[in-house]
């Protein structure tokens, strides 16, 4: 049985007020409120991961993630976090090689292969960012390009490695647009990602991959993708900030 993950990504949202005041509505909410086995995952601003950890229980169902670290676990490299320290505060999960960071930061597959790498030598646990522009959905081949990237950043690993990955698919033209992925597009492509990943390791490591889906997935939504058989969760933007969406969007994946 694979996870059942919703992680929400605050990107750069949020005063320091603003984020307690959502960090406490959202593990409140999810104790008070969600009986079932999905996992949480919270993905604020780097500075408030600290304050962060102090919301949750260890072992309990809300876990908190990065939204980024650097390849390198330390050194001369200056307004950058990295892995070990991440650990060190008891973050779990990092989101890597998410579009706005290929965007603009420019982070490129091999660059997010060390990414991916340190993050697993410390313990931590990806979710992988793939995904294809509204130009390639319509003129190009947007399947091979999806699988290129997972391919290039992850097909080095281990069995053993691959198997803690979580990967997330957010086509670009849905992130921030309102213009979700149907849930038979959704569908598509995580069964195509899950085969491609069979070629490689495997069908008992693919089948126990998670997949989570991410691209203005909401409260609206979220029960229709999450109805696919192989869409395992969610990476919500947006709509993570309003605590009582995303547990709308959480309750939709129990
Ligand atoms: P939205 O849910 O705001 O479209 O963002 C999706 C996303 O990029 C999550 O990482």
């Amino acid at each position: 049985m694979r996870k059942k993950i919703v992680a929400g990504n605050w990107k750069m949202n949020k005063t320091y007020e603003e984020a307690q005041a959502l960090l406490s509505e959202v593990v409140n909410m999810v104790k008070d409120e969600v009986t079932g086995d999905v996992e949480v995952v919270l993905c604020p601003p780097s500075i408030y991961l600290t304050t962060s950890r102090q919301y949750i229980t260890p072992g309990g169902k809300v876990s908190i993630g990065a939204q980024n670290c650097h390849e390198k676990a330390s050194g001369a490299y200056t307004g950058e976090i990295s892995a070990p320290m991440l650990q060190s505060i008891g973050v779990e999960y990092v989101i890597l090689g998410h579009s706005e960071r290929r965007q603009y930061f420019e982070e490129t597959n091999a660059q997010l292969a060390e990414k991916v790498n340190s993050v697993l030598e410390n313990g931590l646990t990806p979710i992988f960012c793939c995904g294809e522009s509204r130009d390639l959905r319509e003129n190009g081949d947007y399947i091979g390009f999806v699988k290129d990237q997972i391919t290039d950043s992850l097909f080095h690993l281990s069995d053993e490695s691959f198997a803690k990955v979580v990967i997330a698919y957010e086509p670009i033209w849905a992130i921030g647009t309102g213009l979700t992925a149907s849930s038979a597009q959704a569908q598509d492509m995580h069964f195509e990602l899950r085969q491609h990943i069979a070629g490689q390791y495997g069908d008992e490591i693919a089948q126990n991959i998670s997949i989570l889906y991410g691209g203005s997935a909401n409260d609206k939504n979220a029960a229709e993708l999450f109805a696919q058989p192989d869409v395992d969760g969610g990476l919500i933007g947006g709509a993570s900030l309003k605590s009582r969406d995303f547990l709308t969007v959480i309750k939709a994946r129990q």
